[in-house]
């Protein structure tokens, strides 16, 4: 079990729109770990309009990665509060080599173990789920147009708040994402292939609960593998 005698970082690694978001819901509540997702604190900045978020704000609508320094200062201030001891659920991060080394180091500093899952999907299925996506502004739920439309048109189901389009979810700028997403953060994955345990899922065309399913029975197993190793290995 994770907890706090056996900390985990669990890692959801895959392209834009392979589900991270949707899975981190249904994972956070399952594993009752913190959702941190660096996605979500650069829009929270934008959105308050701060220092941060004026500096960020045209890289993201560009859809362009946000320099390392920063985006590593924001996680290494989330994992120093209190929820995060047990573990968390990283949504988005890392994605280039430096950020995932530097994630390597801190979990070694805090005794948190890595478990990375890959969402692979197709690209022709991302970009038909990121051209229809919509956000609730208020609750953060995620609709698709035409894949999981709300029941009132343009209204979230729980808030029943005006559904909007992200600024980076125009076809152009999904383009550039896939850009920097093979170029910068594809790499990553033979870097935690060869550092960290690691689940590769397809997530293209499966339902939500199914892909949860598995990922959640895969999370438990290695969790409870790392605790005997720990258990076991104590005393030599
Ligand atoms: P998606 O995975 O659908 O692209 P995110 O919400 O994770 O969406 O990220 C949105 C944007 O925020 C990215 O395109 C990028 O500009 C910026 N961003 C998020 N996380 C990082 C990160 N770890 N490193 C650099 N930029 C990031």
């Amino acid at each position: 079990m994770i907890g706090k005698r056996n900390p985990t970082g669990v890692v959801l690694f895959g392209p834009p729109g392979s589900g991270k978001g949707t899975q981190a819901k249904l994972l956070t509540e399952r594993l009752r770990l913190p959702h941190v997702s660096t996605g979500d604190m650069l829009r929270e900045h934008i959105a308050l309009g701060d220092a941060l978020g004026l500096e960020v704000r045209e890289v993201i609508k560009a859809g362009n990665l946000v320099p390392d320094p920063l985006v590593i200062r924001l996680v290494e201030d989330r994992l120093d509060r209190p929820d995060c001891e047990a573990g968390v659920l990283l949504d988005g991060f890392p994605r280039t080599i430096d950020q995932a080394r530097m994630l390597l180091g801190m979990a070694e500093g805090r005794g948190l173990r890595l478990l990375v899952i890959h969402l692979k999907v197709d690209y022709d299925v991302i970009t038909a789920r990121l051209t229809g996506r919509r956000v609730c502004p208020q609750c953060g739920t995620l609709y698709n147009i035409r894949l999981k439309p709300p029941i009132v048109p343009g209204r979230c189901n729980i808030e029943g708040a005006r559904l909007i389009i992200r600024e980076d979810d125009k076809e152009s700028v999904i383009r550039q994402r896939l850009v920097a997403y093979d170029a910068q953060t594809m790499p990553v994955l033979e870097f935690f292939a060869a550092h960290v345990r690691f689940f590769e899922v397809d997530g293209s065309d499966r339902k939500p609960e199914d892909l949860s399913n598995e990922i959640v029975n895969w999370i438990q197993s290695a969790a409870d593998d790392a605790e005997f190793d720990s258990a076991s290995g104590e005393g030599l």
